[in-house]
């Protein structure tokens, strides 16, 4: 499960964050997960509520925001929706393409009391 040290940095930061601006509670974590992230949300949600115990990020919301798996074409500069794992540009047909997003977990935003 690699879900634990995930969301363990991921609690670190919100910690960090919210000392930063002297928060009294975390009320809630904005994340982005993409759709063909390696993590998966229920292990975070069991994960977080364990690891967040006693400190002030205790009882925030968890919110996901999936974002879609998108490639971007390395000669046209197209961006498109990778469908099947099909990275062939849809415009010029060049398969001179990468993954820029859909594969992360990152938090985005914490909103704090
Ligand atoms: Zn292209």
């Amino acid at each position: 499960m690699h879900e634990l040290s995930v969301v363990e940095s991921m609690v670190g930061i919100v910690l960090k964050h919210a000392e930063r601006n002297r928060a009294r509670a975390v009320k809630k974590i904005n994340l982005v997960l993409g759709e063909v992230s390696t993590v998966m949300e229920e292990p975070v949600r069991f994960y977080f509520e364990i690891i967040s115990k006693g400190t002030i990020a205790e009882g925030a919301e968890l919110f996901f925001k999936r974002t879609p798996l998108i490639g971007e074409c390395g000669s046209c500069g197209e961006r498109f929706k990778i469908v099947d794992y099909d990275l062939t540009c849809p415009k010029c047909n060049s398969d001179d393409c990468s993954i820029i997003s859909g594969r992360e977990f990152r938090v985005e935003s914490i909103e704090i009391d």
